[in-house]
């Protein structure tokens, strides 16, 4: 994406590391045989040049690795690239935006390889599997196993939030075994999706497509970013109270706005000469890298913290579980995610989706620059924080339960109603969500769209 070549890129180059961009299929072992000869080339540059993945090698992990997570849940990508232009995003500028994909015969053999080795459980990476083309194909194969050939196998997938267009798509997504499904709903302010280029987020259709996740009782994850040019710390806790309110979401995981090296926005803001951080390990979107406009680098670290804190109330936790089992989703599998959310931001201070439930640590794996600590040092420490982590993990996990099982007793919990859970009306426009001075000129905006299709003067 840069002009000119990244400085640690170069320093990799001058170290004698060989450099290897784009998709590994058809190319590596070409790669492989230059090592085994010694004549690596410094650079294999084959970015404009994305293959072709169907009927081609797939990847397959080994069971021992894959027991080491939670849930043993396996991966594989059925498609790559994405249609939209989010200027945040890498995807695009790494696999592109045309959908190339496997076919349903590559697919049904990747499940059959995993179901061989005893994996049942499925991530499909897709960054948004309601755009590969053949995502009904696919879904049709995956019924087919699992109505026909009655295969115990699940999935979680990744979506955007026009998904529940696609006619049949959450229907067939449910009949092939998705449990659980990541959204990219990132913000409520209609400005800052606009800034982002995330045009084909509409704030409008947001109730509507959760409830139909929701109607087929699929836990759904939110992704939602924080630091975008329009949000102060006041309109981001407000923002979140608002969701809490009057959306159905499960999960909700929050994300600094990063300019990760490859999308867009790093490329403005290298080009614009902003300062962002040189240390890449932050760029894991749980660190704030550069400024922003309207907060301190430590006001936008303490209203990220606070978000979390603001979502996963205990109050809001019992809200989630009794709409989960209003709606027939699974409230011991979304309370077991909350503990899992809560606890790695509360207790590990990292990203759920990079945490776990225990951290192991090596004594000689530190960071460049980092010395190696003293055993008598190092261990005592490990030990007592282990113990201390274990001890919150449990407490939190008590507390969990606690609500769960409080809920469960409930006898009314299947009548249970909220804002968030009511069937989409004609008076969606009267609720919080469009209350802000963005949401109104969006929704005069899209009035006025409206008028004009109908061919009405404006
Ligand atoms: S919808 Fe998702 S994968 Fe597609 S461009 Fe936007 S962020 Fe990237």
């Amino acid at each position: 994406m840069l002009k000119d070549r990244d400085p640690y890129v170069q320093k990799a180059l001058d170290m004698g590391v060989s450099l290897f961009a784009g998709e590994a299929e058809g190319r590596l072992g070409n790669v492989l045989l230059d090592a085994s000869l010694n004549e690596l080339h410094p650079v294999y540059n084959f970015m404009d040049d994305l293959p072709n993945i169907e009927g081609v090698a797939s990847p397959l992990l080994p069971a021992e690795r894959v027991h080491l997570t939670a849930g043993a849940t396996t991966s594989f990508d059925a498609g790559r690239g994405c249609p939209f232009a989010c200027s945040f995003c890498t995807i695009i500028n790494v696999q592109g935006r045309k959908s190339r994909r496997r076919s349903p015969d590559d697919i049904e053999a990747i499940i059959r390889a995993n179901l061989a080795q005893g994996l049942h459980s499925f991530f499909i990476t897709d960054d948004n599997f309601a755009r590969n083309k053949d995502w009904e194909a696919i879904l049709d194969r995956v019924i087919m196993l699992r109505e026909v050939e009655k295969l115990k196998i699940s999935f979680i997938i990744q979506v955007d939030t026009l998904c529940h267009k696609l006619p049949n798509f959450i229907e067939k997504c449910k009949r092939a075994g998705v449990k659980r499904v990541f959204i990219g709903l990132e913000n409520i302010n209609p400005d800052n999706l606009l800034g982002a280029k995330k045009r084909q987020n509409k704030i409008t259709d947001y109730r509507q497509m959760l409830l139909a996740w929701k109607s087929v009782g699929v836990v759904t994850y939110c992704g939602y970013i924080l630091g975008f040019p329009g949000d102060t710390p006041e309109s981001i806790i407000s923002d979140i109270e608002v969701i809490k309110r009057e959306l159905p979401v499960d999960l909700l995981e929050f994300f600094y706005l990063t300019p990760l090296p490859g999308s867009e926005d790093h490329q403005k803001l290298h080009e614009a000469g902003i300062e962002m951080d040189e240390d890449l390990n932050k760029y894991d979107l749980n660190h704030d890298v550069t400024g922003h406009s309207k907060m301190s680098r430590d006001e936008w670290r303490q209203t990220y913290h606070k978000a979390w804190e603001t979502y996963y109330t205990d109050e809001h936790i019992e809200t989630v579980i009794r709409r989960c089992i209003a709606t027939g989703t699974s409230p011991g599998k979304t309370t077991f995610f909350i503990v899992w959310f809560r606890g790695c931001i509360g207790i590990e201070s990292i990203h759920p989706l990079e945490g776990g439930f225990l951290r192991i640590k090596s004594r000689r794996n530190r960071r460049e620059g980092l010395p190696v600590e003293n055993p008598l040092v190092f261990y005592p420490r490990y030990v007592i924080e282990t113990l201390s982590k274990q001890l919150k993990w449990i407490s939190l996990y008590i507390r969990m339960r606690i609500i769960y099982k409080r809920v469960k007793r409930d006898p009314a919990r299947f009548d249970y109603m909220d804002t968030a859970l009511a069937p989409v009306t004609d008076h969606e426009e009267e609720r919080d969500l469009f209350k802000t001075e963005a949401a109104q000129n969006y929704l005069d905006k899209v009035h006025r769209n409206e008028r004009v299709s109908r061919g009405e003067t404006v």
